[in-house]
Parts: structure tokens; sequence; C-alpha cells
């Protein structure tokens, strides 16, 4: 039977802390009564630095629920998709699956099991992803929509409406472990790691208790750096301006050309927008190509598994 281990992020949630480890606790009895998951699964709370009683929380946790509750504590706070793989490493070692969740208990942890199911059908990541934004604010469900939006034109793979609310198998996060860039978005990782997917969809709800942890300000961080940690596209972008301008500079050309021979224009005026545009083009399309080359750069730099076997037939397999 595998053993499962639920990732729970925690920034300053003193006031969910306990509610979210009641709620998940239920779920592992649950699962363990249906025989889905072994005796000795576990949640583990990582504190990413929190300034309130999280950690004290956690640590009571554990002393209540020994074999249930474990604990892992970052010495800072390093935000979100850092706390979570840290955990995710943490807890790969000590378990055959892992579901990681928000402590806010947003997500509808009774799909945990339907995660479970589809894992056990031969998938090895299964993404939550959200039915409906109902309970986002109108700004929230707009601004994250146009992200999704944005990132797929960017060409940045990523599970719509999908958050990090996710099962993977324990190798799914060895080789998620292989990637060792530090600009992390998980969202667009995970897809990159390939093996076999699938979704479950579930409805948002609204926070248990406390506050977002995720302010407007780390939103749009957290979107920019999705882009530009996936994205080479916006270099191609001026590279495409410069040639763009550079043909509207031969119209510009024609249309100066014109009106220099009928004779209506100041002396010098059709050599200046000559050169403002031609030039124009040039420069673009030379910051482009400049940046086509530390566009590659950075993909190098990333040294990223260039590629993940899943499975070898060979003579081997017989004896
Ligand atoms: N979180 C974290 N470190 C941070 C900010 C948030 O570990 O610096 C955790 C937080 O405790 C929660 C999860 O990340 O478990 C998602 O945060 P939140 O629910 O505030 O975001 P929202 O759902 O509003 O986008
Ligand atoms: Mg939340």
């Amino acid at each position: 039977m595998d053993r499962l281990a639920i990732v729970v992020p925690c920034y300053n949630e003193e006031e969910v802390l306990k509610i979210a480890s009641k709620a998940l606790r239920e779920v592992l009895e649950d699962l363990v009564k249906k025989g889905k998951i072994s005796e000795d699964s576990f949640i583990l709370f990582v504190n990413d630095g929190s300034r309130d009683r999280t950690w004290e929380l956690i640590e009571e946790e554990h002393r209540a629920y020994p074999e249930q509750v474990f604990g892992v504590k970052l010495a800072g706070n390093v935000g979100h998709q850092f706390a979570l793989t840290a955990g995710l490493i943490t807890a790969k070692d000590l378990s055959d699956v892992t579901v990681s969740i928000d402590a806010d208990l947003q997500d509808d942890v009774t799909v945990i099991e339907e995660m479970l199911d589809k894992f056990h059908a031969g998938n090895d990541i299964v993404y939550g992803v959200r039915k409906e934004r109902k309970t986002d604010t109108f700004f929230k469900r707009t601004t994250a929509q146009g992200f999704y939006k944005v990132m797929g034109m960017m060409g940045v793979k990523t599970v719509y409406n999908h958050a990090d609310f996710r099962l993977m198998s324990k190798r799914a996060v060895e080789q998620f472990s292989l990637y060792k860039e530090t600009n992390l978005f998980l969202r667009g990782m995970m897809p990159l790691i390939g093996y076999q997917t699938d979704c479950v969809y579930y409805d948002r709800k609204e926070r248990v208790a406390g506050e977002s942890k995720y302010p407007l300000k780390k939103m749009l961080a957290l979107a920019f750096n999705g882009i530009s940690s996936f994205s080479v596209k916006p270099i191609s972008m001026i590279l495409g301006l410069g040639m763009v301008i550079i043909f509207a500079s031969i119209l510009a050309a024609v249309y100066a050309l014109i009106s220099y021979f009928t004779g209506h224009v100041v002396p010098g005026w059709t050599s200046l927008i000559l050169s403002i545009w031609f030039l124009g083009g040039v420069e673009l399309l030379a910051i482009g190509l400049v940046g086509q080359y530390i566009g590659k750069i950075y993909i190098e730099v990333k040294q990223r598994p260039r590629y993940n076997i899943e499975k070898v037939l060979t003579d081997e397999e017989n004896s």
C-alpha cells in the first residue's frame, strides 16, 4: 500500500493551522479505512518563516499526533513556491506519493481520494483544477484568467485554473528535484516533467480563516516570474518588431520620396525621416539579435534535465 504525504506550506497561518490539521487528519483516517493508503501516511506542515505562532502550533500538533503530523521549519520566509518545494523534496524520501495543498483549506480536501484513484490508475501527476471562481473577487478572477491567457500566448504550458493543489508520485517529485533552477514557478515546471497526468475538478472555497498571503504585489511578481522563467518570447518579439519597423521604413521612404519630388517639403526632412525609421528598425533588430543569444544562455544556465526516461524495454525484462 502507498504511503501518502500531504504537504502544506504555512506562512502566518495560526488561525487556520489547527482546523487544517484536523480536516486533513480526518482525510487520512478515511483513506486508510478505505484501504487506499497505508497507515503510516502523514501530513507535513512546512513553516515558511512565520512570524506568528504557526510553528508552535505545528509542534503542538506533532506532539499530540506524532504519527500523523510532521513538520519542517524553514529558517526564514522564502515564499510559497520554495516552501512547497522544500516540503515536497523532504516528503519524497518518506513517502510513495505526495499531495500539496494550501493551509487555508480553500481547496476541496475531499477530492484527494479521487486524486489517489487516478494515481492508482497509472497517473504520476494529478492536477486539482478549479471549476469556477465564484468565491474569488471580480478583480482576482479577471487578473488570474488574464494571467493564464498571457502565459499561453508566451508559449508557457500551464494547466488552466490549476494552482498548486496536486498529487505527485515519488518518481515525479524525484524528477522535479532535478530542476535546479532558482526562479521557481511550479505550475510551469510540472508539465515539463512528462509522465501520464490527469485532472480532478473542484469548487474553490473561501479561506476558513485569516487573510490571503498573496497580495497584488506578490501575485504580479509570481506572474512576471512565471513568464520570464519559462519564455524567451519577449526577446523574439523585439526582433520581430525590428523587422516590422525596417519594413515600415521602406514605406516611409516611398512616402518621403513622393513628397520630395512633388516638392512640398522643407530641405533636410526627407533624409531625416528616412534615417529615423531605418535606424530605429536596425537598432531594434540588433538588440533582438543579441537578445536571442542571451535567451539561449539563459536556457543553458538553467541546466534543466534534457529528457526524462519513463520506461526502458531490454532483454533483462524477461529474466
Ligand atoms: N504561503 C507561504 N509563504 C508565503 C506566502 C504564502 O508558505 O510567503 C502559503 C500560505 O500559508 C498558504 C499558501 O501559501 O498555505 C497560499 O497562500 P494564500 O492562501 O494566502 O494565497 P491565495 O489563496 O490567496 O492565493
Ligand atoms: Mg488561499
